[in-house]
């Protein structure tokens, strides 16, 4: 089964998302679990978060992914900015707890100067306060470009994150097409051997959801800038590989190009004619 959606506002509630979705030719999506840029948490309704699982359900959608707010830095070396993300993310978790099985992708973040390693360590750390045996939710990180002092820019940084966390069945990676692009790895021409790779360092069976983004520059760029699907350095075939690809089947794909609702539904639509 091929699960297709892209990223849309959350602003008018949970059964609208779906609605939208469904409007646009997708069987999944992603949201902002709150303003990305401020702090104020979105009202959590029982009854709407039922009304689009049942959607869902009658729609064969697969597991929905909230995204958290790109602002957030579990590893900052301010320690107020890593308790802001410590609290924002449980207090995510536990409303998510209204959408079982949903899928909480976050950027691991940027160590701002204390090393990789001490980076890797505060994120961890962080994620054993957090997570809890009984949640429904599978925690995501996602791979990153590399920009910066990202971490998750090496799949070796995201295993040695999850190396570190006792409750690691509850984690899982979400693999950006644009991002692992930027970040070196070749997509484009050999998308076996980062899989490969992939399932080396970190496991295919930690790999959850895709990001589908091409990218504004070229392969080790580190610049994490997303581009329609086709018309940057990734390029149609390489869309193709993936949708096509017997190790991603199953998968939620959630684009985050840059359209309006009508860009995301021809995209939808040119990407399951490519499967
Ligand atoms: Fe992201
Ligand atoms: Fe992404
Ligand atoms: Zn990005």
């Amino acid at each position: 089964m091929l699960y297709l959606g892209c990223h849309l506002s959350s602003s008018k509630g949970f059964l609208q998302m779906g609605k939208t979705a469904l409007s646009i030719g997708a069987n999944t999506f992603q949201f902002f679990t709150r303003n990305p840029r401020g702090s104020r948490a979105k009202q959590m309704d029982p009854e709407d978060a039922l009304a689009l699982r049942e959607l869902m359900q009658n729609n064969g959608f697969s597991a929905i992914v909230a995204h958290a707010p790109y602002t957030l830095n579990a590893c900052s070396s301010t320690p107020e900015t890593r308790e802001f993300a410590e609290q924002t993310m449980a207090d995510d978790l536990r409303r998510l707890e209204a959408l079982p099985g949903t899928l909480y992708n976050f950027h691991p973040g940027s160590h701002t100067g204390q090393g990789m390693e001490e980076g890797i360590r505060l994120i961890a750390d962080q994620l054993n306060r957090i997570l809890t045996p009984e949640q429904h939710t599978t925690v995501l990180l996602e791979t990153m470009a590399g920009k910066g002092t990202e971490v998750g820019g090496r799949f070796e940084e995201l295993r040695a994150i999850l190396d570190r966390v006792e409750l690691r069945d509850h984690l899982g990676v979400c693999l950006d097409t644009c991002h692992v692009h930027d970040a070196g790895y070749d997509i484009v021409n050999d998308l076996d051997g980062v899989l490969r790779e992939f399932d080396r360092v970190i496991g295919l069976s930690r790999l959850r959801a895709l990001h589908l983004n091409d990218s504004k520059n070229p392969l080790g760029s580190h610049k994490d800038r997303h581009e329609k699907i086709g018309e940057g350095f990734l390029g149609l075939d390489t869309f193709a590989r993936i949708v096509r690809h017997p190790q991603l089947r199953g998968l939620p794909l959630c684009l985050e190009t840059p359209n309006e609702l009508p860009g995301y539904a021809a995209e939808i639509a040119l990407l399951r004619g490519l499967e």
